[in-house]
């Protein structure tokens, strides 16, 4: 297969009565799915869109983000998936970086989209659900549907090493980054990831983390598709219980939820009936560390059930490692997916020995072609064909990989490195804490850099500062032990529950806390 379309096509005609989507009471067959794709596809060639023009999408979990991912690409046009949790200033500033033609929008982001057809060089928005204000400019899903006997204009068919999507970094680190990957890119890691994970046709995902995602959008929208299996789409994670309920109901077999999420999932309640969990072949959790103790109380609380950790970044499209079913170690988030290369090296970007912490570095067919407008980063990034992660990490003597932490949150205090997340393991494992970040926060007087810790408890708990302090003296060597130690409500997070470290920098710097 060439593009994404090739494969709907060919599932359609093999398979065409097979649900594809299963969304609240009702369900999309493969067949029915490929006819909205086309009609779609149809009124974009009609509205002018060529071949490598960007289509932004700003749209929640539902059928329309897949029809027009589909749509968009069948015709050789690029997907640009936003995070749907962005700001005005935010959706601008990625609109123009990427020379937007055209918005696909939820109306309920009409709010947040205001005026984006002056501030940005978008023709035309197409609003998914019941919008009033329709005009020339402002289209409907359901006019274009009244539009299928049309014929389009007989749009070029992308190649395996055309863009197919561009992915902006979440920019937990800094102003978000358009990654650019190409059908190989994308291809590659699902086809992978399948490999790994033995998935068939009868296999069902669920979809409750927000899709533009990259990894919701390769592992949980795309693996899927592609393997002729069903997604169960559920529009929010909120309530949980419903994530929970559709997961039983509708037999789920692949789960996919970050840290957090499955921190809520050992909180919840779960009533008797959820012994069936057992259902569901495979818990996968990705996108940030999952904490030793998350992990324990996970398979303490749910005995038959496998949650697998993997890895994997926006600029691998997204996944670069993962634990399988037959091959598996705790704390280590697995092997490289097959065919991916990883090694781990030093400053001089030498690989360094078993064991030895040093940045992770990635080859294979899923590095992206580069940063959209920023040839200086992707030349800093990759080299030689090796992707430059930022994270920090170990390999076994059976190639297992470890995240240690990220480059950029290491805290260097005089002159030895301290990992924040050998600290946040340790604090985790105090009773009563539901996250925690620690930071360093250079001192200006000292020159050095001071070590923070934030904590955010469980909801009812209160603890005594100087009891946590003398715990982690009993853990923690006496210079990585927190100067301060703040309780706050909430830690701040990004869409997909990551906690924001820069943004507590800020606060500390603006004096904030
Ligand atoms: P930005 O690049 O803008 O700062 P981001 O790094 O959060 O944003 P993503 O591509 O969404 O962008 O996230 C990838 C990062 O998430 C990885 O580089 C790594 O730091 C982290 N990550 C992913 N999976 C894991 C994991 N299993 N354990 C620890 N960290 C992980």
């Amino acid at each position: 297969y060439q593009n994404f379309y090739e494969i709907m096509e060919a599932n359609a005609k093999n398979d065409p009565k097979k649900t594809a989507i299963f969304m609240d009471d009702h369900k999309v067959s493969y067949v029915k799915l490929k006819h909205h794709i086309d009609t779609f596809a149809r009124f974009l060639e009609f509205s002018s869109i060529k071949s490598g023009d960007r289509v932004a999408m700003i749209v929640g979990n539902s059928v329309e983000f897949i029809v027009s991912l589909f749509a968009i690409t069948k015709i050789g046009a690029i997907a640009v998936p936003l995070n749907t949790f962005l700001k005005k200033e935010e959706f601008e500033y990625i609109l123009n970086d990427c020379s937007a033609k055209m918005l696909v929008c939820s109306a309920s982001f009409a709010n947040e989209t205001k005026n984006l057809l002056d501030t940005t060089k978008i023709e035309k928005i197409i609003w998914c659900d019941d919008y009033p204000h329709l005009d020339e400019r402002n289209y409907s899903f359901s006019e274009i549907d009244a539009s299928a006997d049309r014929h389009g204009y007989g749009a070029k068919k992308p190649k395996l090493d055309d863009l197919a999507c561009i992915v902006y970094t979440s920019g937990t680190t800094g102003k978000p980054k358009g990654a650019m990957l190409s059908y190989r890119n994308i291809f590659s890691n699902a086809i992978s990831g399948a490999d790994s994970f033995h998935i068939t046709c009868k296999d069902r995902f669920i979809v409750f983390l927000p899709m533009f995602h990259s990894f919701t959008l390769s592992i949980m929208v795309l693996l899927p598709l592609f393997t002729c299996s069903s997604i169960v789409i559920v529009r929010s994670v909120f309530p949980f219980a419903n994530v929970l309920k559709q997961t039983l109901l509708k037999r789920v077999t692949i789960f996919l939820g970050v840290p957090t999420l499955y921190n809520a999932l050992l909180k919840a309640k779960i009533p008797w009936y959820f012994m069936w969990f057992n259902q569901v072949r495979i818990f996968i959790s990705g996108s940030a560390p999952l904490s030793e103790q998350s992990l324990n109380d996970f398979n303490a609380k749910f005995k038959k059930a496998t949650l697998l950790e993997g890895y994997g970044l926006s600029e691998c499209s997204p996944a670069v490692c993962v634990n399988r079913l037959d091959h598996q170690k705790p704390l280590s988030v697995g092997l490289p997916l097959p065919s991916y290369e990883v090694k781990i090296v030093n400053e001089e970007r030498v690989e360094v020995k078993t064991g030895e912490v040093g940045e992770i570095m990635v080859k294979g067919d899923c590095v992206m072609q580069g940063y959209l407008n920023h040839a200086d980063a992707t030349d800093e990034t990759i080299i030689n064909g090796w992707l430059l992660t930022g994270d920090l990490g170990k390999k076994d003597s059976d190639g297992f990989i470890y995240i240690v932490d990220r480059k950029k949150d290491l805290i260097i205090s005089k002159g030895i490195n301290i990992y924040p997340r050998e600290i946040e393991e340790i604090i985790y494992k105090y009773e009563g804490i539901d996250a925690v970040a620690v930071i360093g926060i250079r001192d200006e007087q000292t020159k050095d850099e001071e070590v923070l810790a934030f904590i955010q408890l469980k909801e009812g708990m209160e603890i005594q500062e100087s009891e946590l302090r003398a715990y982690l003296k009993q853990h923690v060597a006496n210079f990585k032990l927190p100067k301060h130690i703040y309780f706050v409500e909430e830690l701040p997070k990004n869409a997909t529950g990551k906690v924001l470290k820069r943004v507590l920098k800020e606060n500390v710097k603006n004096g904030g806390i």
